[in-house]
């Protein structure tokens, strides 16, 4: 059918990322038996071992467990050998593109329990720069090649969702950071006021800025990690671009990316935590899925072509990203995943939700 002008520009793309087992997971003899990947657009989920017999059209012999024996395709997917810069290609870089030239707001979003790999993919480790910082390296790059074009300025902010409060993460270390707010302006831009908004001009400046959000994020102790990361993790990447032939009228382009480093989506009672960190678990799982209702209801509204009511208002989060995943927005997720039953439950809701995410 005819598509209305401008859900038809949006799209929501769906990754799943399966990192290598670590020594944990490989000691326990049950690495990589949970999830298996068949090619570049799908995973296996819970495959019986080779050798074992059909489970199926059978009635179940007593004590023996019953395999879910699953296959979720997705637009990507990446095993364990890939590398960053084939998730940054293959995932965000053409939402740089689609930030730069045609003025877009695009979101990437990691998602996945606790120790599945999002910081990894997003900020990356130790002299393993991750999608962040591939993004930002990109942008210098293309804003060097364009400048006899445009004049094109960069700011970046750092903020973190915790218990559906906002807090600047770009703050000197050990300020007490204030609680924000979004507000939603007549052009429907959201803005945070008392945000910092930092302009680095090289690698070096980005990855200080990168390592004092990552150092400002919450870190609270659960049951389930030490140093589990409880907030979401929001850069925002803003551009200004004017074009350098001066005409009748010098139109000012705005355009953003965002790159979301979710929470870790285990249930709030995996761990057996109460009062403060049961609160806590109650906000990350009202945010997780109200992230999936919007993502949700704007593949629909794109297929379609028609409004669909997005349920921005139920969370902080995507009050937050109103104005970066409707209209004329990229969306993507990247949903990371053990390779190990360690993981079985975790695993299964992931792979669940991002196939819930996706475009039909
Ligand atoms: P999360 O942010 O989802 O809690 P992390 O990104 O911190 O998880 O990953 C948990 C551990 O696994 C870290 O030690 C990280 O370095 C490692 N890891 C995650 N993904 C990969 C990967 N693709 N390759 C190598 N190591 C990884
Ligand atoms: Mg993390």
């Amino acid at each position: 059918g005819a598509k209305s002008s401008s859900p038809a520009e949006s799209s929501v793309t769906v990754a799943v990322r399966v990192r290598p087992p670590n020594s944990a997971e490989v000691q326990s003899g049950r690495a990589t038996n949970t999830v298996q990947v068949l090619d570049d657009h799908i995973v296996s989920f819970d495959a019986p071992p080779p050798g074992t017999a059909s489970q199926s059209g059978r009635p179940p012999v007593p004590g023996e467990r019953r395999f879910r024996d699953l296959r979720f395709a997705f637009d990507r997917v990446f095993g364990p050998e890939a590398s960053q810069a084939a998730v940054y290609e293959a995932t965000t870089k053409p939402l740089v593109a689609a930030v730069l030239e045609k003025g877009f707001n695009c979101s990437v979003f990691a998602y996945g329990a606790t120790g599945a790999g999002k910081t990894y993919t997003m900020l990356g480790y130790d002299g393993v720069p991750g999608v962040m910082m591939f993004t930002m390296e990109e942008l210098f790059e293309r804003i060097e090649q364009l400048r006899d074009d445009r004049a094109i300025e960069v700011t970046i902010s750092m903020l973190e969702v915790y218990n559906e409060t906002i807090r600047d993460l770009l703050v000197p270390l050990g300020t007490r950071p204030q609680s924000l707010d979004a507000r939603e302006q007549p052009d429907g831009e959201i803005t945070i006021a008392g945000l910092t908004e930092h302009s680095p001009t090289n690698a070096a400046e980005v990855l200080a800025l990168l390592g004092l959000g990552h150092q400002n994020r919450t870190m609270s102790p659960t049951c389930a990690n030490a140093t589990s990361s409880r907030s979401h993790a929001v850069l925002q990447i803003r551009l200004r671009q004017q074009p350098r032939i001066s005409g009748l009228h010098t139109s000012i382009q705005l355009s953003k990316l965002s790159l979301i480093d979710l929470a870790g989506s285990e249930r709030a009672s995996a761990t057996t935590n109460s009062g403060d960190r049961f609160q806590e678990g109650a906000n990350i799982n009202r945010s997780l899925l109200a992230l999936a209702n919007c993502i949700n209801a704007l593949g629909d509204a794109s297929v379609s072509g028609t409004t669909k009511h997005v349920p921005y208002r139920d969370s902080k989060l995507t009050r937050l990203l109103k104005d970066s995943l409707g209209g004329n927005c990229k969306t993507v997720m990247i949903a990371n995943v053990s390779p190990s039953d360690l993981h079985y439950e975790d695993t299964y809701n992931t792979l669940k939700y991002a196939n819930r995410a996706k475009e039909i």
